[in-house]
């Protein structure tokens, strides 16, 4: 669909586009499936001094009870899918699922893509936050990206310009959205990326809620190393030190099986669940006396 002002959708519940099933509603909603249609949303927002918040997966977000303010825009683009065995590169569009990157190097027998196996979520809020696991970050494999900037211009960019870092990319503190992306990959055993695709998918499955069970993935960073230390500290092991699992706020809980994952039994509120996080930060800070950071994104009215 072409973006018009009539496509608008208003007061457009976003709970059930997150993962922790959890959120208020959108003053205005739209999806964009392809790079004009989210192109032509962000000109509109900019020219009526709009808030624009872009949505993926929405598996590492809290959306505020009180909704979001301005535009919220879906992405939903995947036009562009090209697999280069020459180059061993696949470039896609950001609206795939990061899941799509890694059944499509499998197929081709491409390797470097199966850490990622497992991870929900759209190639989009992958790259904002160089989402990452088994010691693989996103960054090591994009080489190329198309953006979209706040002003509404395309620019082809290389992966400095996302200032990479654990969990972090400029695009979680700026406007700038990425539409496409090119990664590169290695030609590798097909049986052998089978085999690690299904360990991690099944320790994922053994270590991590069902889907039906509220959550947004680990919801803080792990801690930088300790003195000495080159890896750094699982925040999951420190929080069940301090008897995280013992501990909830109205709604929401901590997963019985990882004390870093904070989950929606059912009626969890957006406020629960920031409480509950405001309350494990302090009992860290009081036993250890280093600060937890959130991994997750608090968007919306709070
Ligand atoms: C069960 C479970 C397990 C998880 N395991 C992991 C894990 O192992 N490793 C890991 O890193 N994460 C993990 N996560 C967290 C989550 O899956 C990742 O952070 C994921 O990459 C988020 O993608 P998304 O499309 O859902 O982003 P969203 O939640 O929709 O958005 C997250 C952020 O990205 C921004 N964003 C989205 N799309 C774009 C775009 N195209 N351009 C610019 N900004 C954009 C949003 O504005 C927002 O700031 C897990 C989550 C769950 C629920």
């Amino acid at each position: 669909m072409n973006f018009t002002k009539e496509a608008l959708k208003r007061n457009y519940s976003l709970k059930d586009l997150t993962t922790f099933k959890i959120g208020g509603k959108a003053d205005l909603f739209f999806v964009a499936e392809t790079k004009e249609a989210m192109q032509e949303a962000v000109k509109y927002a900019q020219a009526q001094k709009l808030p624009v918040l872009l949505i993926g997966g929405g598996s590492n977000l809290v959306i505020s009870d009180q909704g979001v303010e301005g535009l919220v825009i879906l992405n939903s683009i995947k036009n562009l899918s090209k697999v280069d065995l020459e180059e061993c590169t696949i470039e896609l569009s950001t609206g795939f699922e990061l899941a799509e990157l890694v059944k499509l190097a499998q197929n081709h027998s491409l390797s470097g893509a199966e850490p990622f196996a497992g991870i929900p979520g759209t190639l989009g809020g992958g790259i904002c936050g160089n989402a990452g696991a088994y010691g693989k970050s996103l960054s090591n494999i994009l080489v190329e990206a198309e953006i979209l900037t706040a002003e509404g211009e395309l620019k082809k960019v290389t992966p400095e310009f996302f200032e990479f870092d654990y969990r972090f990319s400029k695009l979680k503190v700026s406007n700038n959205y990425v539409l496409s992306a090119k990664f590169q990959l290695a030609k590798g055993d097909k049986s052998e990326i089978d085999a690690q695709i299904e360990d991690i998918l099944a320790q994922r499955h053994s270590k991590h809620p069902h889907k039906t069970l509220g959550c947004a993935g680990s919801y803080f960073k792990n801690l930088p190393p300790a003195e000495g230390e080159t890896r750094r500290r699982a925040a999951g092991q420190v929080l069940e030190k301090v008897g995280a699992k013992n501990m909830s706020v109205g709604g929401a809980s901590i997963f019985e099986k990882h004390a870093n994952f904070i989950v929606n039994k059912g009626q969890a509120k957006a406020s629960d669940v920031k409480e509950l996080a405001k309350l494990l930060i302090a009992k860290v800070k009081e036993e250890y006396g280093v600060e937890l950071e959130e991994e997750v994104r608090y968007v919306g009215r709070w």
